[in-house]
């Protein structure tokens, strides 16, 4: 199946002079959806993970499915204040300012060994943000899994040493 079929590109959104790579044409599909879950868990097979983290929102789409085909528990992290819980906090710099991440303070504990997904790699910064985040807490970094990567932004060097894996590379 050629996943690329299901991504569509749309000029100049959200700001003049980006292509988006809107991926809601292989949301609509459930064999498109399904192949790219069986695919990531494929590559995740036999190697430890003990929770799946990611980052609201288009994050969360492929990391449920992919959490509940691996059996590990999934986890979110949130912009500030969405989290009902106790959250451990982590600020992150954007080209122009700061961000903050939050996730429960008992998501992910020390040691644990956690996959990072998020539907698009960029530059970087967003997984590189998460992967800070779950170091902060002690735990590992098993790798990051992305639907598409924009090879050209070079996000998988800001993340390196840790494995980017992806299904569609631009
Ligand atoms: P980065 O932090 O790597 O620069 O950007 C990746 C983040 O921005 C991801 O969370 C992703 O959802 C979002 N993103 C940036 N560009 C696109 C795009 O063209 N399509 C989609 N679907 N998400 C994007």
């Amino acid at each position: 199946m050629q996943l690329e079929n299901f991504i569509r590109d749309i000029p100049n959104f959200p700001k003049p002079g980006i292509l988006f790579k809107d991926i809601t044409p292989l949301l609509a599909d459930p064999t498109a959806f399904g192949a790219v879950i069986d695919k990531m868990a494929a590559h995740y097979e036999g190697k430890k993970i003990d929770v799946i983290v990611a980052a609201e929102a288009r994050g969360f789409i492929f990391a449920a499915p992919l959490a509940l085909k691996l059996g590990v528990g999934f986890v979110p992290v949130r912009k500030p204040g969405k989290l009902p819980f106790d959250t451990h906090s982590f600020e992150y710099e954007l080209e122009y300012g700061t961000d903050t991440l939050e996730i429960h303070i008992d998501g992910v504990s020390k040691g644990q060994s956690v996959l990072l997904v998020d539907d698009l790699l960029a530059t970087g910064g967003t997984i590189k943000a998460c992967a800070n985040l779950v170091e902060k807490i002690g735990a590992t970094v098993a790798g990051c899994c992305f639907l598409i990567e924009l090879e050209f932004l070079e996000g998988a060097a800001k993340v390196a040493p840790h494995e980017c894996f992806s299904l569609i590379k631009y």
